[in-house]
């Protein structure tokens, strides 16, 4: 497959760029970490929302890098140079991808947000494959939590 053919659309603030645009920021990514917003079926939330949530926690931005909204749409959260608020003791490193959706252990993502998702860590693998970069859940993180409520590596494919 030719990664470089997905196409990934990301909207940031209403402007919409390919995620390799982005490529001149670079900052060493070796591990892309999956959660969920914890939020239920019907609730269409994205990258705007979940950034008023963590500015009310007292957090600079929102803590992850993309958000994937119901529809399927990916949008930019924190810059991917700058270090996230995902995934505690692992952030230096990562990429935080949120997929909406999740409330309550369920795994309820739509079609579209599973292709999405694919798409993302397809190119986001191939841009930072140079770093090693690997694919795993907040679950494998932090066995505490059940975010994204599935099992990523399995998922990914043993990457
Ligand atoms: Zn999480």
């Amino acid at each position: 497959m030719n990664y470089q053919q997905l196409p990934i659309l990301v909207v940031s603030e209403g402007h919409i760029l390919m995620a390799d645009e982005r490529i001149e920021h670079e900052r060493p990514v070796e591990l892309i970490v999956i959660h969920c917003a914890d939020t239920p079926p019907g609730m269409d939330i994205g990258a705007k929302q979940i950034r008023e949530w963590h500015l009310d926690r007292g957090w600079s931005n929102i803590g992850y890098h993309y958000v994937i909204r119901r529809n399927g749409e990916a949008e930019v959260g924190r810059d991917e140079a700058e270090v996230g608020a995902h995934a505690y003791g692992h952030n230096a490193r990562s990429i935080g991808i949120c997929l909406v959706g999740g409330g309550g252990g369920a795994v309820d993502y739509t079609a579209a947000q599973w292709d999405t998702l694919k798409a993302l860590v397809m190119r986001l693998k191939e841009k930072y494959k140079h770093f090693g970069v690997r694919v795993c859940g907040h679950n494998d993180l932090d066995h505490k939590k059940t975010c994204p409520n599935f099992n990523v590596k399995a998922w990914a494919g043993g990457s």
